[in-house]
């Protein structure tokens, strides 16, 4: 037995480990190429109003066609793109194209409502100085109405943020962009700090979607989300829900009082046409 134990302390790290530290380092070395080859693409996932289920806009989600690796997702990439600092032109690019596709979606279907993007915000966007100008001059040179556009930043990005942190967002949310609390619920974040934030939305993390799959739901994540509805409403902000699989837990968050879901019960993430599509069937009935 101590023979195998001894044995076992030759054997290196879990290769496994090392397969990913080695992909990691192979990512980490491709990211800045990968930009100027236009390796990057964004899909968009609906946002749908929960009283009467029209489409009302789609967050932006970056994903990654890598030669070898095929399509990688955020997860993979963006911890990366943090760490080297490219995530300031990558999350400028994301914020461009989505811009764009907004502006696109809007004059399609000038009727409905002026449907919206999302667009998520690294904390490392949040502490470039150029981030608000860089802003401004993507909504002005597109055309595209600054109420149109919602910044999403988590929860733990936020916590004990300074002032200085919190300026550019307060710039940003005077000219009418929204700003929404990404992954709401995960932070441990003072609820009586909300007062203190620019936002306007609340995006509820998934794993409180997930406590209204069974039929009736856990009775705890009932009352919690219940209490966070009232009290965003109280603060007049929105909420939002995501990660909804099933008829079921939209029925229910609806009936919680929460304004807008998203999830795969909708729409999975996808192509900018599935956007026309979805709206399209939704204004004609
Ligand atoms: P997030 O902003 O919380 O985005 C929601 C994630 O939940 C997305 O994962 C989406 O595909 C997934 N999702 C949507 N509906 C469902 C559902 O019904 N069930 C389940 N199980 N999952 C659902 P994705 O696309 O892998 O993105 C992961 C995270 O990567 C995002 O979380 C966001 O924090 C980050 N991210 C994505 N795009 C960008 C970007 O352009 N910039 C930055 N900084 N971060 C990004
Ligand atoms: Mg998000
Ligand atoms: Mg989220
Ligand atoms: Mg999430």
């Amino acid at each position: 037995r101590a023979k195998s134990a001894g044995g076992n302390r030759y054997e290196l790290a879990d290769p496994e480990a090392d397969a990913r530290a080695i992909t990691r380092h192979g990512l980490t070395t491709a990211l800045p190429a990968a930009l100027d080859r236009n390796e990057f693409f964004i899909e968009y996932q609906p946002l749908v109003h929960l009283g009467d289920g029209s489409v009302r806009g789609a967050e932006a989600l970056v994903r990654w066609l890598h030669p070898q690796h095929g399509v990688l997702g955020p997860d993979r990439f963006i911890p990366l793109a943090e760490h080297t600092g490219l995530i300031v032109p990558l999350g400028r690019w994301v914020l461009e194209q989505s811009v764009r596709q907004a502006r696109e979606w809007q004059e399609r279907h000038a009727d409905a409502g002026p449907l919206r993007i999302n667009v998520n915000l690294s904390p490392c966007q949040l502490t470039h100085p150029g981030l608000v100008a860089d802003t401004v001059d993507i909504l002005e040179r597109i055309g595209l109405d600054p109420s149109s556009l919602c910044l999403e930043v988590t929860e733990s990005a936020l916590i004990g943020a300074d002032d200085d942190l919190l300026k550019p967002l307060r710039r940003l949310a005077e000219m009418g962009v929204d700003i929404a609390l990404d992954d709401f619920g995960t932070g441990y974040s003072n609820l009586a700090n909300l007062r203190r934030l620019p936002v306007s939305i609340l995006k509820l993390d998934r794993s409180f979607t997930q406590g209204m799959q069974q039929f009736p739901a856990d009775p705890v994540d009932l009352k919690i989300v219940e209490g966070i509805v009232s009290l965003a409403h109280s603060l007049d902000l929105g909420v939002t829900v995501e990660g909804v699989e099933t008829a079921a837990q939209a029925e229910q968050l609806r009936i919680l009082g929460c304004d807008t879901a998203q999830g795969w019960y909708y729409a999975r993430p996808g192509p900018p046409d599935r956007l026309h599509e979805l709206a399209l069937v939704d204004a004609t009935g």
